[in-house]
């Protein structure tokens, strides 16, 4: 048994606070009776305005896996192809579920340091003049590299070239933590979930869906029954769902909701940068190296570290679990052991991002990891002279 409270700073899933804690709490009630109509209607209105769009917005129970699934079944017809980018390990697993669903890749190479290079994407548009390429999907913020990309950029290397394909954005762990804007980025179909930024316990996936999507699934003819937008559209006008809804966490979403506009959605954001850029300054001071290469695709949300050669970044974070009780986010896929993640995102305030510093810097010394100390300092120095 341990004592005070674990330190969850994995990328997700993040700390729930106690108010969504209690908020969920509540009891379960009749999803087809006239009390749930309200929760509905207000998770939905709510979380339209967390993804700034006023069109439609799916809940599904699930992981942010069945919200990828969803996004494609319902805009694309076996044998279609898609245009993706290998911005990490994320990009990689729905990479991997387009092909298992019948559709073709085609997807650009990455080094996992790089966000996704909008020029790249205006070339294959530009060569595709038979307009093969149904849809072109990619990661806002790629989790297991720390790396976020400009979705603006996309949509423009799109419009530059008036090819019809649909814009797809995995958006899973930047909304309600990094400024994502579905309208008026021109996104088609943005995937995401509840426990990232939304600082919701895992369980629910999300679609907000434009016209133009709404439309294409008029035609899209990959098999899709339970993931279908259809029913879901139709029965959620009066603030209910065509199956059992997660109802407690739609509890927890509302609460969700007023937290983030409490504070306000531009200082939630403001909130991250700092804690990105806190983050930063200690890693820097520790003389270590960021995964991420580009200082304008940090992401705001998390921080991958790589560990210096000869050392274990897993090993690291076993001894940083056991001795601090803090969970870090281990290196994905081919990162395994090589990076660690810091995740900065959701419920988190200065100290609590000071304790999680804290643990990593002292987890370095007991790991026998080579490092400068003064990350700890160089991050105050830097929350205390950066408060608004
Ligand atoms: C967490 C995450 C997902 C979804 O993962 P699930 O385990 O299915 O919830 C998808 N994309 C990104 C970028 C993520 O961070």
């Amino acid at each position: 048994m341990k004592s005070g409270r674990h330190f969850l700073q994995i990328p997700g899933p993040t700390n729930v606070p106690d108010r969504i804690l209690r908020a969920i709490a509540q009891p379960t009630i009749d999803h087809r009776g006239p009390a749930f109509a309200a929760l509905g209607r207000e998770a939905i209105a709510g979380l339209q305005r967390i993804f700034q769009t006023t069109g439609a917005v799916v809940i599904y129970p699930c992981s942010g896996s069945g919200a990828w699934e969803a996004a494609f079944v319902n805009t694309l017809s076996p044998g279609d192809t898609l245009l993706m980018v290998e911005t990490g390990q994320f990009a990689m697993l729905w990479r991997d579920m387009a092909i298992k669903l019948g559709l073709q890749v085609d997807f650009i190479p990455g080094d996992w340091r790089h966000g996704v290079d909008a020029a790249a994407i205006r070339d294959r548009l530009t060569k595709d003049a038979s307009h093969t390429i149904k849809a072109v999907a990619v990661v806002h913020n790629e989790t297991s590299t720390g790396v976020t990309s400009s979705i603006p950029a996309v949509r423009r290397a799109i419009d530059d070239t008036g090819h019809p394909a649909l814009l797809l954005v995995d958006a899973v762990s930047s909304l309600g933590s990094i400024d994502y804007r579905h309208a008026e980025w021109g996104v088609d179909v943005t995937v995401s979930s509840s426990q990232k930024g939304m600082m919701l316990p895992p369980g629910m996936g999300f679609n907000a869906i434009s016209a133009r999507a709404l439309g294409a699934s008029a035609t899209a003819r990959l098999p899709r029954a339970y993931w279908d937008w259809q029913p879901m559209i139709r029965d959620n006008a009066a603030g209910f769902f065509p199956t059992t809804p997660a109802i407690n966490l739609l509890y927890g979403l509302r609460e969700a909701v007023h937290m983030l506009e409490e504070e306000g959605l531009a200082n939630v954001f403001a909130r991250h940068v700092r804690f990105g850029e806190a983050t930063r300054r200690a890693v820097a001071a520790w003389g270590l190296e960021l995964l991420c290469a580009r200082p304008e695709e940090y992401s705001h949300a998390l921080t991958a570290v790589v560990m210096p050669a000869g050392h274990d970044a897993d090993a690291f974070r076993k001894i940083v679990l056991e001795r601090f009780d803090m969970s870090l986010g281990a290196g994905l896929g081919k990162l395994k052991g090589k990076v660690f993640r810091i995740g900065h995102l959701g419920d988190l305030n200065d100290l609590m991002l000071a304790g999680t510093l804290s643990g990593v810097e002292m987890g370095l010394a007991a790991a026998g990891v080579p490092f400068n100390r003064g990350g700890i300092t160089a991050a105050l120095e830097y929350l205390a002279g950066s408060h608004s």
